[in-house]
């Protein structure tokens, strides 16, 4: 009997040194005593198609894909999918046994169920929602909120010129505002959410005026260095449910995790400390 090679994963990006995604698949392939690796590699632009090319043959079923390689792979790819066009990135690639890959994003699915998750009244379709930056991370936070059911959604980023693409993008339920006035946009909002850098240990703080928070509303930022950002200490303070960033990086994982190594994990407590550690 010829065993089936040990199944290889890992995640591409430059630099790559401060992801924590091998700290959490090696978390999980020792939880569910799987076989496997997952590999955190440091690649270059002019060399991403040719390295993707050969990793299928030395046993790679799949990779995840970070900063700056987000939008290129989707060009190398042979299959793209639509929540993958509709961002227009991908983080997640599948190497298929016909040779062929296929770029996935999870970044609006992993945002999603962290909030459904660790706020699990949250109700998207009962107000409108907040979107403070206009990133690549708001891009998926944008079309998951359209897609359960946020009825309108209040864009604000210090370029306005990135937010209008996005609204050009996702049409009529997002509405465009000056950054001046993104603290105006929170009151009668469902739900906040920071997709900026802004609050990251190293940059600066979130100075919009946080005044309106009141209880009843979602509150979340996509920032998890520190877990406990200015946002989401004054809106804890305001009543409102909280939730911060951690989440969504796991959750985003588990698609990925589920296809390559055919166990779907599950995140709780030890997930977070594992990755925290
Ligand atoms: P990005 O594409 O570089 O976008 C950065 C965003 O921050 C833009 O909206 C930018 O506004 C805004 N910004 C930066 N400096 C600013 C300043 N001084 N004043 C006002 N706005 C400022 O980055 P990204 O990929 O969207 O990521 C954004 C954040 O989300 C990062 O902290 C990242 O770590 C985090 N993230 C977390 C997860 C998770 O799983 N929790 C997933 C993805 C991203 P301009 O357009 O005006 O520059």
């Amino acid at each position: 009997m010829t065993l089936d090679r040990i199944p290889l994963a890992g995640v591409i990006g430059s630099p790559i040194a401060h992801s924590r995604s091998p700290r959490l698949f090696a978390h999980w392939m020792r939880k569910y005593g799987l076989p496997g690796h997952y590999i955190p590699m440091d690649i270059a632009a002019d060399k991403l198609e040719a390295t993707l090319r050969m990793l299928p043959d030395i046993g790679f079923v799949g990779v995840n894909v970070t900063i700056p390689h987000k939008e290129r792979v989707m060009e190398i790819a042979d299959l793209v999918s639509d929540r993958a066009t509709l961002i227009g990135a991908a983080n997640t690639l599948i190497f298929r046994k016909d040779g062929r890959i296929h770029a996935d994003n999870t970044d609006g699915y992993g945002f999603v169920e962290n909030l459904r998750q660790n706020a699990p009244a949250w109700q998207p379709e009962s107000g409108p929602a907040v979107v403070l930056g206009a990133g690549g991370a708001a891009r998926a936070v944008i079309a998951s909120l359209l897609d359960v059911g946020v009825p309108e959604i209040r864009l604000s980023n210090r370029t306005k010129a990135r937010a209008d693409t996005l609204k050009e993008a996702f049409g009529n339920r997002v509405q465009v505002f000056d950054w001046v006035k993104a603290g105006n946009l929170i009151e009668g909002a469902a739900t906040v959410v920071n997709t900026t850098s802004l609050g990251m240990t190293g940059k600066k703080e979130l100075r919009v005026p946080l005044d309106a928070l009141s209880p009843g509303m979602l509150v979340t930022d996509l920032v998890y260095t520190p877990l406990q950002t200015r946002l989401l200490r004054e809106a804890e303070e305001a009543g409102c449910q909280v939730v911060d960033g951690l989440g969504m990086l796991l959750h985003q994982a588990v698609p990925g995790f589920e296809r390559w190594f055919g166990t779907r994990p599950e995140i709780d407590e030890t997930t977070r400390a594992a990755v925290l550690r």
